[in-house]
């Protein structure tokens, strides 16, 4: 057997001004011309690679590896760029035929200049190179739109089932075996999919999406059922396609994919109002994590998730902490490269009047201009995530009055993990709060030396209500914008 493997995506905050060009795709993750993923340590969206060539090879079979290419959260991607790199991953196809198996990485909510759905327009191109008896799986971010065409083009595709993200081997090592049976002859999968009509966070560790994510699994292996996939959609995706969607994976029985595909969904819909996290006030929050004694209150500022295509660089939580005198915080990352720049000019122990965040639009809210302590400049330091390592750049520890920690960095990126902070020297066992930049994926990390977490709905570029987000595109009616978008 011959399998050609591949990575290309990035998820598209369609609302965001930041461009998705080279240079995110450079920092974030890009191989290509003939250097291989899997050479390399492995991170977030390389991993499905590095899984899937031990598969293979394990197997003895021959693997063709192709582009990995990923770009960290921002606004719609430049049309060559999409271009450029789609070319070079069909062009590497076409030189590796005959493949028995073409198994791509992509996010799923992936959107170009003139492509809103750029998941669709690979699978359908690599399709017309391998035919119809070929296999073609793809594994995508939950945070996806799946649409026709995708599952027009692809015989199997499989979506992340945690929130956070900490399963993506897992879910690779699922496609592979299936997609081996499938090339094998011993199944033939089908896909079907139901529309949940929704727009909505679902954070996997809590009930009732815990249960229903383990329901998933259990149904998954019996009763001609290969896989079963909740795909969530992305909420700032003006896509045609852009809510909620479950997509049934059997085997050969298309009728019954469809039918519980459609039994799942109104599972996930009787589930609404359980699943609904109100929104809550950066006020209220800081006051309830004031009235904590131990700590530390790990907060996360939701909104300004550049894992959502934020710019992280929001200042609207630290000002109202400053503003009420809150003491004792540990908070990162904010994306200013200009500000590290003058940090690394001053040096370590330097106390220096610096201008922070509030830099890339209306959503960073006003940059703070405050009398810092450079504690610590990191160069090339990174993050765990999973099992993964991730960059920042360069980190800089900030201090304020001696007593606040910012942690400052180069690479945009969301907080994965505690380390973000203690490579620096940043004690968190020592504060009182910390506020991190994410919506989810901090949790793994930070639930465990955790006091409380609390969700805060800072104003910013992703705050969380969904019935309010502008779409032009998406026209279908949703819930919560309608009370009841069947009706
Ligand atoms: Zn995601």
């Amino acid at each position: 057997m011959r399998v050609f493997i591949a990575c290309l995506g990035t998820e598209t905050n369609t609302f965001s001004p930041l461009p998705t060009g080279w240079e995110t795709f450079r920092e974030t993750m890009l191989f290509h011309n003939g250097e291989k993923a899997t050479n390399h340590e492995p991170m977030l969206f390389s991993e499905p690679l590095h899984v899937w060539r031990s598969e293979a090879e394990s197997r003895g079979w021959d693997v063709v590896e192709s582009v990995a290419a990923f770009a960290q959260p921002a606004g719609v991607c430049i049309k060559s760029v999409y271009e450029g790199l789609r070319d070079e991953l069909l062009r590497d196809l076409e030189a590796a035929m005959p493949v028995d198996i073409a198994l791509i990485n992509m996010h799923g909510a992936m959107v170009a200049d003139g492509y809103l759905d750029c998941e669709g327009d690979i699978l359908q191109r690599v399709r017309a190179i391998v035919g119809p008896d070929r296999v073609v799986g793809g594994e995508l971010d939950l945070h996806c739109s799946i649409t026709g065409e995708m599952v027009r083009a692809a015989d199997a595709l499989i979506t992340f089932k945690e929130y956070p993200h900490i399963d993506a081997p897992h879910r690779a090592k699922e496609l592979f075996a299936l997609c081996a049976d499938a090339a094998a002859g011993k199944t033939k999968p089908v896909m079907a999919r139901y529309d949940c009509r929704m727009i909505n966070t679902w954070r996997t560790p809590f009930e009732p999406t815990r249960s229903f994510v383990d329901k998933l699994q259990s149904l998954e292996g019996k009763d001609g059922i290969l896989s079963i996939s909740f795909a969530h959609g992305f909420p700032w995706g003006d896509v045609p396609e852009a809510s909620a969607k479950i997509l049934v994976v059997s085997d050969g029985d298309e009728a019954k994919a469809a039918a519980l595909a459609e039994t799942l969904g109104k599972e996930v819909w009787a589930m609404r109002a359980a699943t609904a996290m109100a929104p809550r006030d950066m006020n209220d929050i800081l006051e309830e994590a004031a009235g904590h004694n131990k700590g530390p209150v790990v907060i996360a500022d939701t909104s300004d998730n550049a894992g959502g295509g934020a710019p992280s660089d929001a200042t609207f939580l630290l000002a109202a902490a400053l503003e009420k005198g809150l003491t004792g915080i540990a908070t990162g990352l904010y994306w200013d490269p200009t500000a590290v720049r003058f940090c690394e000019e001053a040096g370590e122990g330097a106390n220096l009047d610096l201008r922070i965040g509030g830099k890339v639009g209306k959503a960073s809210g006003m940059p703070l201009d405050l009398r810092v302590h450079v504690k610590k400049i990191l160069h090339n330091a990174e993050q765990t995530f999973g099992t993964s390592t991730n960059p920042l750049g360069t980190a800089v520890w900030l201090q304020i009055d001696g007593d606040i920690d910012l942690v400052l960095n180069t690479q945009r990126t969301q907080v994965f993990h505690p380390d973000a902070f203690t490579k620096l020297g940043i004690d968190l066992s020592a504060k009182r709060m910390v506020f991190v930049k994410s919506s989810q994926h901090f949790y793994a990390g930070f639930n465990p030396i955790a006091e409380a977490v609390l969700y805060c709905a800072t104003p910013g570029a992703i705050a969380p209500h969904y019935g309010a987000i502008p779409f032009k595109t998406f026209t279908q009616p949703y819930w919560p914008k309608v009370e009841n978008p069947f009706g």
